[in-house]
């Protein structure tokens, strides 16, 4: 019987399309310094990870019995598919299954910032029974996306997730990607079941920055070790925008996000990812001005049945069961 690792867990429902194919499964923590004696002691061939265990390629030198290794989620960060690769060992992952949810994320950060939920919330606990007048005021002066324009820079799976969603409640999308030129989205109106297409160009990264309301970032990371977003970029965007990064790390410039919210040249930001994950600088969680979320864009129920069940698939799949 082949034997599996889910070392950060698994959804029920891939554990028992993998049971039902006549896998065993273990999905108790192994720790990380334990990891390879383990897997050598087991007799462990599949690997499944999400972003904790490390896969090194210290790891897979001292565990030849390894055959797959599987990423529930989209970067590979976490293992060195170059090593594996080389060893023979066949790394897969599941990138499409979490862009809905990362999008929806997108959208609760972008509410929150027009309104100032990030600070209301905050201070209605403290003050809400006090002070209540004085905090109606203070955020009083909200905006709506509707007729907005939302800048995606990155212009992949998530992006045109989020290009759906702005469309679908009345914003104006500009896109950038270097790779796309255009690309046509189907929108899907559930309560009709149409399916309606719309025609989106992409643009350069300058325009975007002059034409938006608000931009979300949707690249793979930093672009040659430089943030996508630094003060020269913050400088040609409308003052009063806002940001939301649920891309990685560092992808916005967090020193120049900070100066720009201090500044007023930024109205708000919406952090998922930071530069310094597991972590991040105080100075972005206590500032009022940025809504933050511990990397939780593909955090749904939804999102991670999908990505179970389509890495059981692949493994099914792999051993021909
Ligand atoms: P994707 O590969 O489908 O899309 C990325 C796009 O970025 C591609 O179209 C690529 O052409 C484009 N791109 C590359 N370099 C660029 C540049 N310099 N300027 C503009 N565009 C550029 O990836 P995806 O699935 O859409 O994921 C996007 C990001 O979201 C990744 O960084 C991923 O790690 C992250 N992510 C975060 C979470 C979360 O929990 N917050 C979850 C899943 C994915």
């Amino acid at each position: 019987m082949v034997k599996i690792l889910a070392n950060d867990g698994i959804d029920a429902l891939g554990k028992s399309m993998l049971k039902a194919a006549g896998f065993s499964i273990e999905t108790n923590k192994v720790a990380q310094d334990q990891l390879a004696e383990a897997i050598n002691r087991e007799g462990y061939e599949v690997i499944l990870v999400r972003s904790a265990t490390k896969i090194t390629a210290a790891i897979m030198d001292a565990c030849p019995g390894i055959k797959l290794i599987g990423r529930a989620g989209v970067g590979l960060d976490n293992i060195d598919v170059r090593h594996a690769e080389s060893k023979g060992m066949k790394v897969f992952n599941t990138p499409a299954a979490s862009s809905q949810s990362v999008a929806e994320l997108v959208f609760a950060h972008l509410f929150s910032g027009v309104r100032f939920l990030q600070d209301s919330n905050y201070q209605m606990r403290i003050a809400g029974e006090t002070r209540f007048n004085e905090l109606k005021k203070n955020y009083s002066a909200g905006i709506e996306l509707q007729g907005k324009t939302l800048g995606i820079i990155g212009f992949g799976r998530i992006g045109q997730a989020v290009a759906r969603m702005a469309i679908g409640m009345g914003m104006k999308v500009v896109a950038s990607d270097p790779f796309i030129s255009e690309v046509t989205l189907t929108l899907q109106l559930a309560q009709t079941n149409q399916e309606i297409p719309v025609l989106i160009k992409t643009t350069s990264v300058d325009e975007l920055l002059v034409q938006s309301d608000f931009i979300s970032l949707h690249v793979p990371g930093k672009i040659d070790g430089k943030s996508v977003i630094g003060a020269n970029e913050i400088s040609k965007m409308k003052t009063g925008a806002g940001l939301v990064n649920a891309a990685r790390g560092g992808v916005i410039d967090e020193d120049a996000l900070l100066n720009a919210l201090d500044q007023g040249k930024l109205a708000f930001c919406g952090l998922d990812v930071f530069e310094n994950e597991p972590t991040p600088r105080t100075d972005l969680l206590k500032h009022p001005k940025i809504s933050v979320t511990p990397h939780i864009g593909a955090s749904t129920a939804e999102a991670q049945e999908r990505i179970a069940a389509e890495l059981a698939g692949f493994i099914i799949s792999y051993y021909g069961n």
